[in-house]
């Protein structure tokens, strides 16, 4: 057994992951940036509750400070994301301090408890609009989505996983693109796969590499380079 963090996990993805976690018998502390909403979801999953946002260095020191206390941490899983149409201004500015100043912020202060742990694991979600060879590869639905800047920030991801792999030889980190999916960032009314399905693979794929390798991107649970 061991224990976990999710970000993001008041919904979607995030909320899925940590109940099939939960259900795998793991302690899982759901982090969620409305504090009544992640206790509420955390009674419901038999979780615990972080207040977590992840653009407020305060507020992840804090979270990983509490994290600790209740016992250390084992698998980061880092979810929170947002998705933005703008290519300029606030929101565009929000989708890169969310997506990828985000998770920098979370993996900084939980390496610490991470190091301490037998068999520690990071998963960073990223998407298919963030790979370079989806991009160009006309029969792959990513490469006719605009996304200017949330496929940035996902490339991005995929890059932090490499870099942190590199620099933490004593901790596996790994991208997943737990595919198009019905939540309220990919679109409920658009298809996309059921949560249960693409949180499954998260799930799975952070089970499957406890002993690596390391700095791998996994989409729907097979590894591509
Ligand atoms: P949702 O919009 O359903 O959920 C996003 C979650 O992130 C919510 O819990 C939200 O909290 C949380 N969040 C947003 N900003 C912050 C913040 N600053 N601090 C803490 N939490 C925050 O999205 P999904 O479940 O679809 O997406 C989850 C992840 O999966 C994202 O990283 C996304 O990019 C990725 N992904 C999604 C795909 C899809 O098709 N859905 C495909 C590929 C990747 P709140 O409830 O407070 O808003």
């Amino acid at each position: 057994m061991t224990t976990a963090l999710v970000t993001g996990a008041t919904r979607g993805l995030g909320r899925e992951i940590a109940r099939q976690l939960v259900a795998a018998g793991h302690t899982v502390h759901v982090g969620a940036r409305d504090e009544v909403r992640g206790r509420a979801v955390a009674e419901e999953l038999g979780a615990r509750a972080v207040a977590l946002d992840v653009t407020d260095d305060a507020s992840v020191a804090s979270a990983l400070a509490q994290v600790e206390a209740e016992g250390g941490l084992d698998l980061l899983v880092n979810n929170a994301g947002i998705a933005m149409a703008a290519r300029n201004g606030p929101d565009a500015l929000a989708v890169l301090d969310t997506n990828v100043a985000g998770i920098v912020r979370v993996t900084e202060a939980a390496l610490p408890l991470l190091r301490r742990a037998a068999q520690p694991v990071i998963v960073n979600i990223s998407s298919a609009l963030g790979s370079f060879a989806a991009n160009h590869d006309p029969a792959h639905p990513a490469s006719r989505v605009p996304a200017i800047v949330y496929g940035a920030s996902k490339a991005a991801v995929s890059m932090l996983t490499v870099q942190y792999a590199r620099a933490e030889p004593g901790v596996v980190v790994v991208a997943v693109e737990p595919g198009y999916t019905a939540t309220g960032l990919g679109g409920a009314d658009h298809g996309g796969r059921p949560v249960e399905v693409s949180a499954g693979t998260v799930v799975r794929v952070a089970a499957r590499v406890v002993h690596g390798p390391t700095g791998t991107f996994w989409e729907e649970d097979a590894e591509r380079g």
